[in-house]
This record gives C-alpha cells, structure tokens and sequence, in this order.
C-alpha cells in the first residue's frame, strides 16, 4: 500500500498518463476501438484524487463493454467520478458507476480493507483519515470505504457551506430526512462550538430526529455526532445510531399499561 496504480497502468496496456488542460473534465481516456493500449488524460489536482481518476479510466480501458461517446475517448466530469447510482436504462451512467466500483476496488482491495478495518474499534473520523493516507485515497472516497466495511450502523454526511452535499450510509442505518441541498440541522453539532479545521471533535449525543425519521410510538434510539471540519468550507459529519434494546416483557406490560390509562383519562 498505497497500490502502484501508475506502474499497474502501464502492465495493462496504458502508454502514457497527460494531463487534461480543460477545467470541463476530470479525466479521459484515449484508446482504439480494440483497446490494444491507451492514454490516459487527467485534470492537474491533487495526488489521491488523481490516483482515483487514473483507476476510473483504467476501468473505461479494461471493461470491454464499456463503449465510449465519440470513437475512440471517454471523456469524464468531475459528477461521473461521484455516480454511485444509474437511472434505469441509462448505459453512460452505468458506465461511470461501474468504473467508480472498478477504481474502489483497484485502490482499496477488499482483502487490504478489511485488514486495515480490524485495528478500529469504536466508530471514528480518525480512522477515515488514517484509511486515506494509508490507501493514498481522497477522504471521502475513504468515508465511503469505511461506511460500507464498519460493522456498526453509521453515516458519513459530506456538507458543504453549511448545507448536505452527499449521504453515505451503512446498509443498516435508516434513510437520511435531510436532502441533498438542504442545510444542515441547527440543532447539529455541526454549528455548535467553534471546530479546529482538520481535528475530528469529540463524539457527541443529538437528537435522532435532527437526522433520521423517528417513529413516534417507539422509544428513540440513540444517535452520536462526531464532526470534521475542513479548511475549503467542506466537512464530514460522523452519525452513529444506537439500536434500542429489546424491551423485556416487564416493560412491555408497564408501558402497555401506562399507555392504556393514558388514553382512557385515568390517572
Ligand atoms: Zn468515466
């Protein structure tokens, strides 16, 4: 680790990585209809997010189905490098999802992964972090990694100018109630005390309904915000949920009970 992608590239049949003198996209592919070898074009930025557009394209270069918009280049934006979702029939957007999968499992391996998950316990944005620099990989495509593997129920909102950016969400935590674009709760943690940039804060209580849909005959469960603040105006806000514990028959009876009288008017 980090895994070579540059040298990878150049075994499977890439002979050359230029870069992208255009703001429009974040990285290309040059390739005849055979794909005997390739060029790959990439945006001048930063290493882990080069390191992913670089893996993208080698997917767009390796899946033979994969079939480009003009002969012979794929060209892709910066929201191709974030599609994790297809809308039914569309075949580019499948496309760039399954690069995306492709160049995931490319920089982060399974195998690695769930290696280097082993040594966290308790949820934390530190240990983002450290995937990051281990995997030499973005930090949200970290979060996402991390979300997915953890075994606990959690969610890593990336926010934006105080609003909600992107939602990742391990396969047992609710639906999130705040949309894409809307701001994030006032009651979160997120606007509370002055963050350090780039200290992941305390782990904190909140209240679950800030975030997720609470039902309102059933006890609550516990929701945990843990906040990183950014210096471009980004962050990641941690949320780990808390299953309530199964009720024992006692209280079951006593707040049947409860509830009954409750109703009736009686005290
Ligand atoms: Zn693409």
């Amino acid at each position: 680790m980090p895994v070579p992608i540059q040298e990878l590239c150049a075994r499977l049949g890439i002979l050359r990585i230029d870069d992208l003198d255009t703001d429009e996209f974040e990285g290309g592919l040059v390739t005849d209809a055979k794909r005997s070898e390739g060029t790959i074009l990439i945006k001048r930025g930063g290493e882990p997010r080069r390191r992913f557009t670089i893996a993208h394209e080698l997917g767009h270069f390796l899946i033979a189905h994969h079939v480009p918009d003009q002969p012979g280049r794929f060209l892709c934006k910066s929201s191709d490098m974030l599609r994790l979702t297809a809308k039914e029939g569309d075949r580019r957007q499948r496309r760039e999802v399954e690069a995306n999968r492709f160049a995931t499992l490319m920089l982060m391996p399974p195998h690695l992964l769930r290696g280097a998950m082993a040594a966290f316990r308790e949820p934390d944005l530190q240990h983002v972090l450290v995937l990051a620099r281990d995997f030499a990989v973005s930090k949200e495509a970290a979060a996402r990694a991390y979300v997915q593997y953890h075994p606990e129920q959690i969610a890593i909102v990336v926010a934006g100018n105080s609003r909600v950016q992107r939602c990742y969400r391990s396969l047992s935590f609710p639906a999130i109630i705040c949309g894409v674009g809307s701001p994030v709760p006032a009651r979160s943690h997120y606007h509370s005390s002055p963050h350090r940039p780039n200290v992941a804060s305390n782990i904190a209580a909140c209240s679950p309904d800030l975030w997720i849909d609470v039902k309102r005959d059933l006890r609550a469960p516990s929701l945990y915000e843990q906040v990183y603040l950014q210096q471009n105006g980004f962050a990641m806000i941690l949320l780990r949920l808390e299953a309530v514990p199964e009720e024992s028959a006692e209280e079951r009876r006593l707040d049947e009970g409860w509830r009954h009288r409750f109703h009736s008017g009686r005290r």
